[in-house]
């Protein structure tokens, strides 16, 4: 199948989502997680009007923004992020959803130039059922969010979650209902307007949607299967 087929399929499945959770369409956004993927492969994804595009490689994800530029598109970056790549994250993303600790909202708040508008970030948090490494751990998040709300260019926004892979529905739906619940008691015991929830990849799109997903970060189910080894 095309990039075009498959985004039009994509599309289906969150209009079905949306509609069996009553959820706002307006308020389920793609993300299309373009990593490993040709610029090409971007374009085709931009002529059906898809304009925001998740990077997790800043290294790649600068030699496309640079073969792109003719292209007005919204760059996330939602990898792993080490404190020496900062300043070209800060510099070259409109959102970051992989914050994790304090010390690379600061540098990411110090580095972010001043004539670009504030950086969206949201804190990934490191659910309990997670197999990588990364994420904030959900007793130190209210916390981290406290600290991060108050730096100046950057924008918090909300939480994103990567859940270890599963078939389970019923499990996938618990996964995500944590990271709600988790945002409503920052936005409660913070009072900060928070509004984003990156949750939901391919395997997982429904019950992200069920959950409240703001952002479904979507690859595979676009641009076909990840080769790593070529
Ligand atoms: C690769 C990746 C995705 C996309 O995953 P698919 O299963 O291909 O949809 C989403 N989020 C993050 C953080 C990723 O690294």
């Amino acid at each position: 199948m095309s990039i075009a087929e498959n985004i039009t399929k994509v599309r289906k499945q969150i209009r079905e989502a949306a509609q069996a959770f009553s959820r706002e369409p307006a308020q389920i956004h793609l993300l299309a997680v373009s990593k490993t993927k040709p610029a090409s492969a971007i374009r085709e994804a931009y002529a059906c009007q898809i304009t925001d595009f998740g990077e997790n490689y800043l290294q790649e994800a600068l030699t496309k923004q640079q073969e792109l530029n003719d292209l007005k598109l919204t760059w996330h970056f939602i990898g792993p992020i080490q404190s020496n790549k900062t300043k070209l994250v800060a510099e070259n993303f409109t959102w970051v959803h992989s914050v994790d600790r304090l010390k690379i909202a600061e540098r990411l708040s110090n580095q972010r130039p001043e004539y670009l508008p504030d950086l969206n970030i949201c804190l990934q948090v490191n659910i309990s059922n997670e197999d990588s490494k990364s994420g904030c751990a959900p007793e130190q998040l209210v916390e981290l969010a406290r600290q991060v709300s108050q730096l100046p260019k950057l924008k918090l926004r909300g939480l994103m979650a990567i859940p270890a892979p599963c078939d389970d529905y019923a499990e996938q739906q618990q996964n995500f209902a944590q990271v709600r619940q988790l945002l409503e008691q920052i936005i409660i015991e913070l009072n900060l307007p928070l509004d984003t929830l990156s949750m939901g990849m391919t395997h997982d799109l429904q019950a992200a949607v069920a959950q409240g997903s703001t952002w479904l970060r979507i690859g595979t189910a676009i641009f076909g299967e990840r080769q790593y080894n070529n």
